[in-house]
């Protein structure tokens, strides 16, 4: 077992012995503080909500941290070629590029064109009904039917 190993196992161990305390104490104290009130007396274990809850947020932390650990160093390789095709498939900074043909004159402009590099018409447009973007080409919104 190397030093990095040894120290996550540490980590996971002391982050679910905290939770675990933090667990049992927040229960005491929240059963206690339910007797209490039930009662009508002052809920003396009221401490241990105050102190578990916390404890029992750090622990989980610290856990996950020891866990987490682990699985990122050896994911990363993994994941990252991944990641990289997911965010070029939904980006549409990453689409192919797709000629826009000038409405007007006819030149092939780029996909990121707003108006055309030749006779500058606009090549996007969009529906005054309902908003979509209509092709250069279109005649009539392809969501609402409305005339362009
Ligand atoms: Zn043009
Ligand atoms: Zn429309």
């Amino acid at each position: 077992m190397d030093k990095t190993e040894k120290k996550r196992r540490i980590l996971k161990i002391t982050g679910l012995i905290v939770a675990a305390a933090g667990l049992a104490a927040a229960i005491a104290g929240f059963a206690d503080m339910g007797v209490s009130v039930a009662n009508g007396s002052f809920p003396r274990l009221f401490f241990l909500l105050i102190i578990g809850l916390p404890c029992l947020a750090i622990g989980g932390m610290i856990a996950m941290f020891g866990f987490r650990a682990g699985l990122i160093k050896s994911a990363v390789r993994d994941i990252t070629p991944a990641v990289k095709e997911l965010t070029e498939a939904v980006s549409p900074f990453a689409e192919e590029p797709v000629e826009i043909l000038c409405p007007r004159c006819k030149a092939v402009n780029r996909s990121d064109s707003v108006f055309c590099y030749k006779c500058g018409a606009a090549l996007c447009r969009t529906c005054p009904e309902c908003g979509k973007t209509a092709e250069p080409e279109d005649e009539y919104c392809t969501r609402c039917g409305r005339k362009l």
